[in-house]
């Protein structure tokens, strides 16, 4: 839910002043400026510097307000989990049966089970509960990648099980840690309030 506050144990990954705590994808500091405790999307994709197994993921987005744009060019960013598994970030409200490519989706793999959007500019979250693929001594996958989403705290996707990377991942290593990626995808998304446990 948008204003939940991280307990102790969370890392702080992004901290409201500066993105110090992100690089590029290319390993060049991150350059998304920072207003107000909140960040931009502008300037490349960013990934936090620590990485992550399995977590609980909290974020705050809001896409701006673009009443002529239609589809994926209406406020697209995007969630990658490990940088591997992407939550798709758009301004998909009012739209009855969501697909694959809209708000909530694991891009390209699962429509969210509803339609859990605000109106832009609000500010809406993702709760996210994830457990990272299980490979055998081999680097053989035993079990996929599950993921539980809440989106405005509606289950939107529940233990699901996760057949691969989605397109732009950082790499195709599942089961190994990996960073929490911010897309910039040319529209004026921000985060804030962004913590892990
Ligand atoms: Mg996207």
């Amino acid at each position: 839910m948008v204003g939940l506050a991280p307990p102790p144990q969370a890392v702080v990954v992004f901290n409201a002043k500066d993105v110090s705590n992100w690089r590029q994808r290319n390993g060049q500091p991150a350059v998304w400026p920072v207003a107000e405790g909140v960040t931009t999307a502008r300037g490349g994709d960013i990934m936090t510097k620590e990485t992550f197994l399995d977590f609980y993921l909290h974020l705050e987005f809001r896409v701006p307000d673009m009443p002529q744009a239609t589809g994926q060019a209406k406020g697209n960013s995007g969630v990658y989990l490990a940088g591997r598994y992407e939550i798709q970030v758009l301004d998909s409200y009012g739209w009855e049966v969501p697909g694959m490519g809209d708000c909530g989706a694991l891009y390209g793999q699962f429509a969210p089970l509803v339609n859990a959007c605000k109106p832009a500019p609000e500010w809406q979250s993702y709760d996210v509960i994830f457990r990272a693929a299980r490979l055998d001594e081999k680097g053989n996958m035993q079990e996929h990648a599950r993921v539980t989403v809440l989106h405005n705290g509606i289950v939107i996707h529940n233990n699901i099980e996760l057949p691969g990377p989605t397109a732009g991942a950082i790499d195709n290593q599942e089961g190994v840690a990996g960073p929490l990626l911010l897309q910039d995808h040319g529209d004026l998304v921000q985060y804030r309030n962004v913590w892990i446990v």
